[in-house]
Protein backbone atom coordinates (compact mmCIF):
# COMPACT_ATOMS: atom_id res chain seq x y z
CA UNK A 1 0.00 0.00 0.00
CA UNK A 2 1.53 3.37 -1.06
CA UNK A 3 0.76 5.13 3.07
CA UNK A 4 3.47 3.60 4.64
CA UNK A 5 2.29 4.68 7.91
CA UNK A 6 5.86 3.53 9.72
CA UNK A 7 7.40 6.12 7.13
CA UNK A 8 5.25 9.01 7.89
CA UNK A 9 5.48 8.52 11.57
CA UNK A 10 9.56 8.47 11.29
CA UNK A 11 9.57 11.56 9.04
CA UNK A 12 7.70 13.24 11.73
CA UNK A 13 9.53 12.32 14.30
CA UNK A 14 13.09 12.75 11.99
CA UNK A 15 12.53 16.14 11.52
CA UNK A 16 11.70 17.92 14.46
CA UNK A 17 15.32 19.54 15.49
CA UNK A 18 15.93 21.13 11.67
CA UNK A 19 18.83 24.12 11.83
CA UNK A 20 18.56 27.59 10.52
CA UNK A 21 20.71 26.41 7.24
CA UNK A 22 18.28 23.43 6.45
CA UNK A 23 15.18 25.02 6.79
CA UNK A 24 16.66 28.08 5.05
CA UNK A 25 17.44 25.88 2.30
CA UNK A 26 14.04 24.29 1.96
CA UNK A 27 12.60 28.25 1.91
CA UNK A 28 14.59 28.70 -1.04
CA UNK A 29 13.41 25.89 -2.86
CA UNK A 30 9.80 26.61 -2.00
CA UNK A 31 10.44 30.36 -3.47
CA UNK A 32 11.68 28.80 -6.73
CA UNK A 33 8.74 26.73 -6.60
CA UNK A 34 10.65 23.29 -6.43
CA UNK A 35 9.26 20.17 -5.59
CA UNK A 36 9.95 19.17 -1.88
CA UNK A 37 10.98 15.99 -0.80
CA UNK A 38 8.67 14.11 2.15
CA UNK A 39 11.07 15.04 4.69
CA UNK A 40 11.20 18.98 3.82
CA UNK A 41 7.36 18.97 4.30
CA UNK A 42 8.02 17.46 7.47
CA UNK A 43 10.62 19.88 8.40
CA UNK A 44 7.78 22.52 7.17
CA UNK A 45 5.10 20.56 9.31
CA UNK A 46 7.48 20.68 12.66
CA UNK A 47 8.12 24.62 12.54
CA UNK A 48 7.52 26.28 15.79
CA UNK A 49 8.97 29.53 15.71
CA UNK A 50 6.66 32.25 14.71
CA UNK A 51 9.59 33.97 12.60
CA UNK A 52 9.81 30.45 10.19
CA UNK A 53 5.80 30.37 10.49
CA UNK A 54 5.53 34.25 9.20
CA UNK A 55 8.45 33.60 6.13
CA UNK A 56 6.51 30.58 5.13
CA UNK A 57 2.93 32.48 5.10
CA UNK A 58 5.12 34.76 3.04
CA UNK A 59 6.21 32.27 0.51
CA UNK A 60 2.61 30.72 0.23
CA UNK A 61 1.11 33.86 -0.25
CA UNK A 62 3.85 34.51 -2.98
CA UNK A 63 3.37 31.29 -4.76
CA UNK A 64 -0.05 31.89 -4.60
CA UNK A 65 -0.04 35.16 -6.17
CA UNK A 66 2.76 34.35 -9.21
CA UNK A 67 -0.08 31.39 -10.04
CA UNK A 68 -3.39 32.08 -8.84
CA UNK A 69 -3.01 36.14 -9.02
CA UNK A 70 -6.57 37.83 -7.42
CA UNK A 71 -8.08 34.80 -8.35
CA UNK A 72 -11.24 32.37 -7.01
CA UNK A 73 -13.05 30.37 -8.47
CA UNK A 74 -16.55 29.74 -7.24
CA UNK A 75 -19.00 27.10 -6.84
CA UNK A 76 -21.53 25.60 -4.86
CA UNK A 77 -22.70 22.22 -3.72
CA UNK A 78 -25.66 20.52 -4.94
CA UNK A 79 -26.72 17.53 -2.38
CA UNK A 80 -28.84 15.05 -4.79
CA UNK A 81 -29.17 12.25 -2.47
CA UNK A 82 -28.74 11.93 1.25
CA UNK A 83 -29.62 7.98 1.55
CA UNK A 84 -26.53 6.64 3.31
CA UNK A 85 -25.99 2.90 4.30
CA UNK A 86 -22.34 4.13 6.40
CA UNK A 87 -21.81 5.53 9.64
CA UNK A 88 -19.28 7.81 9.58
CA UNK A 89 -19.29 9.16 12.81
CA UNK A 90 -18.64 12.64 11.97
CA UNK A 91 -21.90 13.29 9.44
CA UNK A 92 -25.48 14.19 9.76
CA UNK A 93 -26.43 11.82 6.97
CA UNK A 94 -25.21 8.47 8.78
CA UNK A 95 -27.10 5.40 8.60
CA UNK A 96 -27.73 5.77 12.44
CA UNK A 97 -29.75 9.21 12.16
CA UNK A 98 -33.63 8.77 11.94
CA UNK A 99 -34.82 11.65 9.66
CA UNK A 100 -37.10 11.44 6.07
CA UNK A 101 -34.18 10.61 3.36
CA UNK A 102 -34.68 11.73 0.35
CA UNK A 103 -33.27 12.34 -3.08
CA UNK A 104 -33.89 14.64 -6.14
CA UNK A 105 -36.59 13.79 -8.66
CA UNK A 106 -36.45 15.28 -12.30
CA UNK A 107 -38.81 17.66 -11.35
CA UNK A 108 -36.66 19.06 -8.02
CA UNK A 109 -33.25 18.89 -10.00
CA UNK A 110 -35.09 21.59 -12.40
CA UNK A 111 -36.05 23.49 -8.89
CA UNK A 112 -32.60 23.09 -7.32
CA UNK A 113 -30.69 24.24 -10.43
CA UNK A 114 -32.57 26.69 -11.46
CA UNK A 115 -31.88 28.33 -8.04
CA UNK A 116 -28.00 27.59 -8.18
CA UNK A 117 -28.35 29.47 -12.15
CA UNK A 118 -30.64 32.59 -10.77
CA UNK A 119 -27.25 32.70 -7.69
CA UNK A 120 -24.85 32.55 -10.60
CA UNK A 121 -23.29 29.26 -10.60
CA UNK A 122 -21.97 27.78 -13.19
CA UNK A 123 -19.43 25.32 -11.28
CA UNK A 124 -21.14 22.62 -9.07
CA UNK A 125 -20.49 19.91 -6.49
CA UNK A 126 -22.48 16.87 -6.60
CA UNK A 127 -23.06 14.94 -3.66
CA UNK A 128 -24.87 12.16 -2.87
CA UNK A 129 -24.20 9.57 0.15
CA UNK A 130 -23.57 5.97 -0.43
CA UNK A 131 -26.60 3.17 -0.78
CA UNK A 132 -26.74 1.55 -4.14
CA UNK A 133 -30.29 0.43 -3.82
CA UNK A 134 -32.01 4.08 -3.72
CA UNK A 135 -29.00 6.03 -5.12
CA UNK A 136 -27.47 3.70 -8.14
CA UNK A 137 -24.97 4.84 -10.12
CA UNK A 138 -27.80 5.26 -13.01
CA UNK A 139 -29.87 7.46 -11.25
CA UNK A 140 -26.49 9.62 -10.25
CA UNK A 141 -25.72 9.24 -13.72
CA UNK A 142 -29.75 10.58 -14.84
CA UNK A 143 -29.14 13.46 -12.24
CA UNK A 144 -26.05 14.56 -13.94
CA UNK A 145 -27.34 14.15 -17.17
CA UNK A 146 -30.71 16.53 -16.36
CA UNK A 147 -28.74 19.14 -14.46
CA UNK A 148 -26.59 19.66 -17.50
CA UNK A 149 -29.59 20.05 -19.17
CA UNK A 150 -31.14 22.85 -17.03
CA UNK A 151 -31.56 26.00 -18.90
CA UNK A 152 -32.75 29.62 -17.10
CA UNK A 153 -32.99 31.93 -19.24
CA UNK A 154 -30.55 30.80 -21.33
CA UNK A 155 -28.16 30.42 -18.57
CA UNK A 156 -26.83 26.44 -17.69
CA UNK A 157 -24.33 24.80 -15.32
CA UNK A 158 -21.04 24.09 -16.97
CA UNK A 159 -19.42 21.67 -14.94
CA UNK A 160 -20.71 19.18 -12.06
CA UNK A 161 -17.23 17.94 -10.10
CA UNK A 162 -18.64 15.32 -8.50
CA UNK A 163 -18.44 13.66 -4.61
CA UNK A 164 -19.44 10.43 -4.64
CA UNK A 165 -18.61 6.89 -2.49
CA UNK A 166 -15.74 4.87 -3.82
CA UNK A 167 -16.58 2.34 -6.99
CA UNK A 168 -15.72 0.26 -9.24
CA UNK A 169 -14.03 0.57 -12.85
CA UNK A 170 -17.05 -0.29 -14.41
CA UNK A 171 -19.14 2.55 -12.13
CA UNK A 172 -16.21 4.93 -13.03
CA UNK A 173 -16.40 4.25 -16.76
CA UNK A 174 -20.34 5.62 -16.30
CA UNK A 175 -18.95 8.68 -14.54
CA UNK A 176 -16.53 9.50 -17.70
CA UNK A 177 -19.29 9.20 -20.07
CA UNK A 178 -21.27 11.17 -18.04
CA UNK A 179 -19.11 14.14 -18.39
CA UNK A 180 -17.88 14.71 -15.25
CA UNK A 181 -15.76 17.26 -14.46
CA UNK A 182 -13.05 16.58 -11.19
CA UNK A 183 -13.88 12.96 -9.24
CA UNK A 184 -13.71 14.61 -5.63
CA UNK A 185 -13.45 11.66 -3.06
CA UNK A 186 -12.10 12.93 0.47
CA UNK A 187 -10.17 9.97 2.19
CA UNK A 188 -10.79 12.03 5.62
CA UNK A 189 -8.44 10.69 7.22
CA UNK A 190 -5.06 8.51 6.01
CA UNK A 191 -4.53 6.50 9.70
CA UNK A 192 -5.71 3.13 8.68
CA UNK A 193 -6.66 2.74 13.14
CA UNK A 194 -8.46 6.21 12.72
CA UNK A 195 -10.17 5.38 9.80
CA UNK A 196 -11.53 2.33 10.94
CA UNK A 197 -12.65 3.37 14.14
CA UNK A 198 -14.77 6.26 12.82
CA UNK A 199 -15.71 4.57 10.27
CA UNK A 200 -17.45 1.42 11.67
CA UNK A 201 -19.83 -0.40 9.21
CA UNK A 202 -21.10 -0.14 5.80
CA UNK A 203 -18.81 -0.29 2.48
CA UNK A 204 -16.74 2.67 3.40
CA UNK A 205 -15.12 1.25 6.60
CA UNK A 206 -12.67 -0.32 3.95
CA UNK A 207 -10.02 1.57 4.46
CA UNK A 208 -8.10 0.26 1.16
CA UNK A 209 -11.49 0.18 -1.60
CA UNK A 210 -11.76 3.70 -0.04
CA UNK A 211 -7.73 4.79 -0.40
CA UNK A 212 -7.46 2.89 -4.27
CA UNK A 213 -10.84 5.10 -5.55
CA UNK A 214 -8.62 7.08 -7.54
CA UNK A 215 -6.75 4.32 -9.43
CA UNK A 216 -9.99 2.73 -10.27
CA UNK A 217 -11.10 6.07 -11.17
CA UNK A 218 -7.79 6.39 -13.41
CA UNK A 219 -8.46 3.17 -14.95
CA UNK A 220 -11.90 3.64 -16.30
CA UNK A 221 -10.22 7.35 -17.72
CA UNK A 222 -11.05 10.21 -15.20
CA UNK A 223 -7.69 11.72 -14.95
CA UNK A 224 -8.92 14.65 -13.05
CA UNK A 225 -9.52 13.89 -9.65
CA UNK A 226 -9.53 15.97 -6.25
CA UNK A 227 -8.61 15.00 -2.76
CA UNK A 228 -9.56 15.87 0.64
CA UNK A 229 -8.50 15.43 4.52
CA UNK A 230 -11.23 15.87 7.36
CA UNK A 231 -9.15 18.11 9.94
CA UNK A 232 -9.54 17.02 13.20
CA UNK A 233 -10.00 13.33 12.54
CA UNK A 234 -6.22 12.53 13.55
CA UNK A 235 -2.66 14.43 13.67
CA UNK A 236 -2.93 17.08 10.76
CA UNK A 237 1.10 16.96 10.29
CA UNK A 238 0.50 13.24 9.37
CA UNK A 239 -2.69 14.15 7.26
CA UNK A 240 -0.34 16.19 5.42
CA UNK A 241 1.84 13.50 4.72
CA UNK A 242 -0.64 11.64 4.06
CA UNK A 243 -2.08 13.63 1.49
CA UNK A 244 1.24 14.25 -0.17
CA UNK A 245 2.58 10.45 -0.75
CA UNK A 246 -1.62 9.79 -2.33
CA UNK A 247 -0.62 12.62 -4.88
CA UNK A 248 3.07 11.27 -5.24
CA UNK A 249 1.63 7.44 -6.44
CA UNK A 250 -0.90 9.15 -8.49
CA UNK A 251 1.91 10.92 -10.41
CA UNK A 252 4.35 8.13 -10.43
CA UNK A 253 1.46 5.32 -11.66
CA UNK A 254 -0.67 7.70 -14.13
CA UNK A 255 1.24 10.49 -14.32
CA UNK A 256 -1.28 13.39 -12.56
CA UNK A 257 -1.60 14.39 -9.10
CA UNK A 258 -4.65 16.36 -7.42
CA UNK A 259 -6.20 18.40 -9.60
CA UNK A 260 -7.92 19.87 -6.22
CA UNK A 261 -7.71 19.50 -2.27
CA UNK A 262 -10.52 19.82 0.00
CA UNK A 263 -9.67 20.87 3.71
CA UNK A 264 -12.69 20.82 5.60
CA UNK A 265 -12.43 21.10 9.32
CA UNK A 266 -14.97 18.71 11.51
CA UNK A 267 -17.94 20.76 12.40
CA UNK A 268 -20.69 19.87 15.06
CA UNK A 269 -23.10 17.38 12.69
CA UNK A 270 -26.39 16.60 13.69
CA UNK A 271 -26.28 13.35 16.25
CA UNK A 272 -22.58 14.34 16.97
CA UNK A 273 -20.54 15.98 19.01
CA UNK A 274 -17.42 17.43 17.72
CA UNK A 275 -15.64 17.65 21.28
CA UNK A 276 -15.33 13.88 20.68
CA UNK A 277 -12.77 14.31 18.46
CA UNK A 278 -9.21 15.14 20.41
CA UNK A 279 -7.19 16.40 17.18
CA UNK A 280 -9.19 19.01 16.68
CA UNK A 281 -7.15 21.68 14.24
CA UNK A 282 -6.96 25.53 15.91
CA UNK A 283 -7.22 28.06 13.70
CA UNK A 284 -3.45 29.04 13.27
CA UNK A 285 -2.96 25.22 12.48
CA UNK A 286 -5.27 25.49 10.28
CA UNK A 287 -3.65 28.36 8.27
CA UNK A 288 -0.49 26.61 8.40
CA UNK A 289 -1.80 23.55 6.75
CA UNK A 290 -2.97 25.42 3.96
CA UNK A 291 0.38 27.72 3.58
CA UNK A 292 2.31 24.12 3.93
CA UNK A 293 0.38 22.25 1.25
CA UNK A 294 -0.07 25.84 -1.22
CA UNK A 295 3.97 25.43 -1.47
CA UNK A 296 3.99 21.72 -1.34
CA UNK A 297 1.62 21.12 -4.36
CA UNK A 298 2.28 24.73 -6.20
CA UNK A 299 -0.22 24.02 -8.80
CA UNK A 300 -3.01 21.99 -6.92
CA UNK A 301 -5.99 24.14 -6.16
CA UNK A 302 -6.93 24.26 -2.79
CA UNK A 303 -10.87 24.33 -2.06
CA UNK A 304 -12.65 25.89 1.23
CA UNK A 305 -16.29 25.61 2.12
CA UNK A 306 -18.39 27.51 3.55
CA UNK A 307 -17.68 25.77 7.01
CA UNK A 308 -15.16 28.71 7.07
CA UNK A 309 -16.40 31.81 8.45
CA UNK A 310 -15.43 35.23 6.64
CA UNK A 311 -12.61 36.13 8.42
CA UNK A 312 -10.73 32.62 8.32
CA UNK A 313 -11.56 32.40 4.33
CA UNK A 314 -10.63 35.97 3.56
CA UNK A 315 -7.41 35.49 5.39
CA UNK A 316 -6.72 31.96 3.96
CA UNK A 317 -6.93 33.43 0.11
CA UNK A 318 -4.02 35.12 0.53
CA UNK A 319 -1.82 32.05 1.97
CA UNK A 320 -3.38 29.34 -1.23
CA UNK A 321 -7.04 28.82 -1.27
CA UNK A 322 -8.04 29.03 -4.92
CA UNK A 323 -11.89 27.97 -4.68
CA UNK A 324 -14.35 28.98 -2.07
CA UNK A 325 -18.02 27.98 -2.18
CA UNK A 326 -20.58 30.59 -1.55
CA UNK A 327 -24.26 30.62 -0.75
CA UNK A 328 -24.30 26.85 -0.02
CA UNK A 329 -27.07 24.64 1.09
CA UNK A 330 -25.96 21.05 2.60
CA UNK A 331 -29.64 19.78 2.65
CA UNK A 332 -31.35 17.94 -0.27
CA UNK A 333 -33.62 20.36 -2.10
CA UNK A 334 -32.47 23.35 0.39
CA UNK A 335 -32.18 25.97 -2.26
CA UNK A 336 -35.80 25.39 -3.51
CA UNK A 337 -36.54 25.85 0.57
CA UNK A 338 -34.13 28.31 1.55
CA UNK A 339 -32.63 25.81 3.91
CA UNK A 340 -28.97 25.53 4.47
CA UNK A 341 -27.72 23.08 6.88
CA UNK A 342 -28.31 19.37 7.33
CA UNK A 343 -24.95 17.30 6.95
CA UNK A 344 -22.79 20.20 8.76
CA UNK A 345 -22.94 23.61 10.14
CA UNK A 346 -22.59 26.17 8.19
CA UNK A 347 -20.35 29.27 9.15
CA UNK A 348 -20.16 31.77 6.20
CA UNK A 349 -23.97 32.37 5.05
CA UNK A 350 -23.66 35.30 2.95
CA UNK A 351 -25.87 35.71 -0.17
CA UNK A 352 -23.46 34.23 -3.16
CA UNK A 353 -23.90 37.38 -4.52
CA UNK A 354 -22.49 39.44 -1.44
CA UNK A 355 -19.41 37.09 -1.27
CA UNK A 356 -19.00 37.89 -4.54
CA UNK A 357 -19.41 41.84 -3.82
CA UNK A 358 -17.14 41.60 -0.93
CA UNK A 359 -14.24 39.31 -2.73
CA UNK A 360 -14.33 42.13 -5.62
CA UNK A 361 -14.06 44.96 -2.62
CA UNK A 362 -11.38 43.51 -0.73
CA UNK A 363 -9.49 43.25 -4.45
CA UNK A 364 -9.75 39.89 -5.81
CA UNK A 365 -11.04 38.16 -8.64
CA UNK A 366 -13.98 35.74 -8.55
CA UNK A 367 -13.99 33.50 -11.57
CA UNK A 368 -16.84 31.19 -12.65
CA UNK A 369 -14.45 29.67 -15.53
CA UNK A 370 -15.34 26.13 -16.25
CA UNK A 371 -12.87 26.43 -19.56
CA UNK A 372 -10.27 23.21 -18.84
CA UNK A 373 -12.95 20.96 -18.74
CA UNK A 374 -14.91 21.55 -21.70
CA UNK A 375 -11.43 22.39 -23.95
CA UNK A 376 -10.15 18.98 -23.02
CA UNK A 377 -7.42 20.71 -20.72
CA UNK A 378 -7.99 17.69 -18.13
CA UNK A 379 -5.22 15.03 -16.62
CA UNK A 380 -1.70 15.19 -18.37
CA UNK A 381 -2.63 17.63 -20.88
CA UNK A 382 -3.47 20.14 -17.84
CA UNK A 383 -0.60 19.33 -15.82
CA UNK A 384 1.69 20.09 -19.23
CA UNK A 385 0.36 23.93 -19.49
CA UNK A 386 0.34 24.09 -15.58
CA UNK A 387 3.99 22.94 -15.83
CA UNK A 388 4.88 25.41 -18.16
CA UNK A 389 3.36 28.12 -16.27
CA UNK A 390 1.31 29.23 -18.32
CA UNK A 391 -1.78 28.46 -16.36
CA UNK A 392 -1.86 32.22 -15.29
CA UNK A 393 -2.36 33.64 -18.70
CA UNK A 394 -5.45 31.20 -19.69
CA UNK A 395 -6.94 31.37 -16.08
CA UNK A 396 -6.17 35.35 -15.62
CA UNK A 397 -8.92 36.48 -18.82
CA UNK A 398 -11.40 33.37 -18.73
CA UNK A 399 -12.11 34.56 -14.88
CA UNK A 400 -12.16 38.70 -16.35
CA UNK A 401 -14.62 37.25 -18.97
CA UNK A 402 -16.69 35.43 -16.51
CA UNK A 403 -17.23 37.68 -13.68
CA UNK A 404 -17.87 40.28 -16.30
CA UNK A 405 -20.29 38.39 -17.45
CA UNK A 406 -21.96 37.67 -14.17
CA UNK A 407 -21.73 41.13 -13.72
CA UNK A 408 -23.94 41.86 -16.38
CA UNK A 409 -26.61 39.12 -15.36
CA UNK A 410 -26.76 39.30 -11.61
CA UNK A 411 -25.71 42.61 -10.79
CA UNK A 412 -26.40 46.36 -10.54
CA UNK A 413 -24.96 48.85 -13.22
CA UNK A 414 -22.70 50.57 -11.06
CA UNK A 415 -20.98 47.43 -9.92
CA UNK A 416 -21.24 46.05 -13.10
CA UNK A 417 -18.73 49.71 -14.05
CA UNK A 418 -16.77 48.89 -11.25
CA UNK A 419 -15.68 45.40 -12.30
CA UNK A 420 -15.12 46.75 -16.43
CA UNK A 421 -12.84 49.52 -14.53
CA UNK A 422 -11.37 46.65 -12.91
CA UNK A 423 -10.96 44.33 -15.78
CA UNK A 424 -9.69 47.47 -18.02
CA UNK A 425 -6.97 48.33 -15.57
CA UNK A 426 -6.02 44.76 -14.44
CA UNK A 427 -5.89 43.66 -18.09
CA UNK A 428 -3.11 45.54 -19.26
CA UNK A 429 -0.09 43.07 -19.24
CA UNK A 430 -2.37 40.57 -21.07
CA UNK A 431 -0.32 39.04 -24.33
CA UNK A 432 -3.85 38.76 -26.13
CA UNK A 433 -5.12 41.92 -24.70
CA UNK A 434 -6.93 43.15 -28.09
CA UNK A 435 -8.83 39.56 -28.61
CA UNK A 436 -9.44 39.51 -24.85
CA UNK A 437 -11.03 43.41 -25.47
CA UNK A 438 -12.72 42.43 -27.89
CA UNK A 439 -14.45 39.14 -26.27
CA UNK A 440 -15.64 41.69 -23.55
CA UNK A 441 -17.42 44.17 -26.40
CA UNK A 442 -18.85 40.71 -27.55
CA UNK A 443 -20.19 40.27 -23.81
CA UNK A 444 -21.70 43.68 -23.73
CA UNK A 445 -23.95 42.82 -27.15
CA UNK A 446 -25.86 39.72 -25.29
CA UNK A 447 -22.73 36.89 -26.53
CA UNK A 448 -22.14 34.47 -23.39
CA UNK A 449 -19.86 32.30 -22.39
CA UNK A 450 -16.85 33.15 -24.01
CA UNK A 451 -13.50 31.70 -22.75
CA UNK A 452 -9.81 30.78 -23.56
FE1 LIG B 1 -22.60 8.84 4.21
FE2 LIG B 1 -20.71 10.42 3.19
FE3 LIG B 1 -21.93 11.07 5.46
FE4 LIG B 1 -20.27 9.03 5.44
S1 LIG B 1 -19.70 11.17 5.04
S2 LIG B 1 -22.30 9.06 6.42
S3 LIG B 1 -20.60 8.20 3.38
S4 LIG B 1 -22.88 10.93 3.44
FE1 LIG C 1 -9.60 26.47 -13.86
FE2 LIG C 1 -8.79 26.09 -16.37
FE3 LIG C 1 -10.47 28.07 -15.83
FE4 LIG C 1 -7.94 28.20 -15.06
S1 LIG C 1 -8.68 28.18 -17.19
S2 LIG C 1 -9.75 28.68 -13.81
S3 LIG C 1 -7.50 26.06 -14.54
S4 LIG C 1 -10.90 25.88 -15.59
Amino acid sequence: MFIKDEYIKSILSSTKSADESEIESIFEKARKMERLSMEEIGVLLNLEDEKYIKEMYKIAGKIKDDIYGKRVVMFAPLYVSDYCINSCVYCGYKCQNNFDRSKLSDEDIVGEVTELLKMGHKRIAFEAGEDDKNCDIDYIVHAIKKIYEVDYNGEKIRRINVNIASTTVDNFKKLKLADIGTYILFQETYNREKYEEVHPSGPKSSYEYHLTAFDRAMEAGIDDVGAGILLGLYNYKYEVLGLIEHNNHLEEDYGVGFHTVSLPRIKDAVGTDKSIFKDIVTDEEFKKIVAIIRIALPFTGIIISTREDIEMREEIIDYGVSQLSAGSSTEVGGYKKHNKETQFKISDSREMKDVVLDLINTGYIPSFCTACYRMGRTGEEFMDIVNHKNIKNICTPNAFLTLYEYSLDHMDIDTQIKVKEIIVRESKDLSNREDFLGKIKELETGVRDLYY
